[in-house]
């Protein structure tokens, strides 16, 4: 009964998902002055009478953020607007020294950087295109730290070295239909984000950050009423908000009752949403146009430039890595989502040109190492010299698969290389075969059921007795030799 009610309730209403994506751009300095952007300096060192709002002072806007955006805009198949005009947003807050926030708003005849785009992905093995409704310019705000005891605010600190840093907003249509399509899709712009090397995409420390609106409508009628939700601070926070939210959602209207628009946070610890205590009030942020700027125009010449030297983006990589070095699709996929990783591989199978190798060690031994010590591939010590020269150890048959693979973990452990790991430890394979004779010696001499039923046809009897041999040297036999050994003594 349950069930099916269940199944019914989710076929009469339709996920209606949007997202509105704030990037920070990895410029040097900041979108109106010329401090500095990088992260983790001590508070307010990294400020000006331009970013500290102080009057009198006037914004001068950053190429390169403008370059970044153009960049994005791009690669998401926009239109980009050759003459766009920047707005004040105005609004006060602590954090926002200035009480407004230079952005900008689309207007009739005042467009945004650029719009209409879309980006197209492969989800639940169906081709999916999300369109991009505008990408535009603004500034970040300071951050305000609040100092608390026993869970109560003391008082408020804040930091306005972010205040200014460039961002990057992009703005969807409400065009994905789950929480599961939504986190693919986000997870995929941020990919591209990092080819484009316009943001580092990490959305732990907030350099991407991601407002989700959401909404159900009973099919085939227009859209119902959406709430924004934010504070979401991982892939998996967004597809966990949404799930909770289409739930409420859900359980509102089957009631009969009707959803208020509202933003609410995503709490972590408890994964609910919550709304503002504060009564929402229809906000108004008196847009006008910035007085302090010329609009700004774009020299055509430019945007072609930009756009003939645009790096190699996912989809293209993905492709040329099943073309060119015959891996799998799926295994093409895993590589080229984390560009790092990708260019680690590039850079290794110059090294040791044996792709499919270096991409199983990848995606395999390494990846598991970095999941299992809660790790991101580019905070681990490995280099592509020193994957390389492990792997050209084993190739040779200085050591086994089985030693390869402790070696490596020792190496991701500790930074040191192969061949330091193996000397110290003495770890060379044994090739000895008269070493090797005696211990196979031993081993016939302990199991003599195995080498009864070996004798009388039992194939697998050898593996176990293969098995024997390599733990009694701790795995550092040739395990080629010692089969040979093997075979030559039971049937001899
Ligand atoms: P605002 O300008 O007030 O932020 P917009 O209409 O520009 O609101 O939409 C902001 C985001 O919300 C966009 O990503 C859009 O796709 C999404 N959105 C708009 N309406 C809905 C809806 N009914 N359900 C889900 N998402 C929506
Ligand atoms: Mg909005
Ligand atoms: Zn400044």
């Amino acid at each position: 009964m349950r069930e099916n009610a269940t199944t019914k309730v989710q076929d009469e209403f339709e996920i209606v998902i949007g997202l509105e994506i704030h990037v920070q751009l990895l410029t040097a300095s900041k979108m109106f002055c010329g401090c500095s952007t990088r992260f983790g300096a001590p508070p307010n060192t990294q400020v000006c009478p331009v970013c500290l709002g102080l009057p009198g002072s006037l914004p001068v806007i950053n190429r390169k953020a403008v370059e970044l955006g153009l960049r994005t805009a791009l690669a998401l198949n926009c239109t980009i607007h050759p003459q766009s005009q920047f707005h004040r947003k105005n609004y006060y807050y602590p954090d926002l020294p200035k009480n407004y926030q230079i952005s900008q708003y689309q207007y009739k005849d005042h467009p945004p950087l650029a719009s209409d785009g879309h980006l197209t992905f492969e989800f639940d093995g169906q081709a999916r295109t999300v369109r991009i409704r505008r990408v535009h310019l603004e500034e970040d705000t300071g951050k305000l730290v609040h100092v608390e005891r026993d869970g109560t605010v003391l008082y408020s600190l804040v930091d306005y070295n972010r205040s200014g840093v460039p961002l990057m907003e992009i703005v969807t249509e409400p065009d994905l239909r789950s929480p599961e399509e939504a986190r693919e899709f986000l997870s995929r712009l941020r990919t591209l984000l990092q080819y484009l090397e316009v943001s580092s995409g990490r959305m732990e420390e907030g350099t991407l950050r991601c407002d989700a609106n959401v909404s159900l409508r009973r099919r085939g009628e227009p859209l119902g009423i959406r709430t924004e939700v934010k504070n979401m601070n991982s892939l998996r926070a967004v597809e966990k908000a949404l799930s909770f939210e289409v739930a409420r959602q859900r359980e509102i209207l089957q009631a009969g009752g009707e959803v208020v628009q509202e933003t609410r946070h995503w709490d972590e610890r408890r994964e609910v949403t919550f709304g503002s205590r504060e009564k929402e009030e229809a906000q108004d942020y008196r847009y006008f146009p910035e007085p302090d700027l010329v609009p700004m125009v774009l020299d055509p010449a430019w945007i072609e430039e930009i756009r003939r030297t645009l790096p190699e983006l996912p989809e293209e990589r993905r492709r040329r890595y099943v073309e060119q070095y015959a891996l799998s699709p799926h295994d093409a996929a895993l590589l080229v989502e984390n560009k790092a990783m990708a260019d680690f591989f590039e850079a290794t199978i110059k090294l040791f040109p044996q792709p499919k190798t270096v991409c199983n060690w990848l995606l395999g031994d390494v990846t598991g190492y970095a999941n299992t010590h809660g790790m991101e591939f580019t905070d681990l010590p490995l280099t592509p010299e020193k994957l390389a020269e492990m792997l050209k150890l084993m190739e040779d048959g200085t050591i086994s698969i089985r030693l390869a693979k402790e070696i490596l973990e020792e190496m991701l452990a500790t930074g040191k290389d192969a061949s330091s790991i193996v000397a110290e430890k003495g770890l060379v394979q044994i090739r000895d075969e008269d070493a090797l004779r005696a211990i196979v010696e031993e081993v016939i001499a302990e199991n003599p059921n195995p080498v009864r039923d070996y004798r009388a046809g039992k194939e697998k009897a050898l593996t176990f007795l293969v098995g024997q041999v390599m733990r009694k040297t701790s795995g550092r036999a040739n395990p080629d030799l010692v089969n040979r050994l093997l075979k030559e003594r039971l049937h001899g």
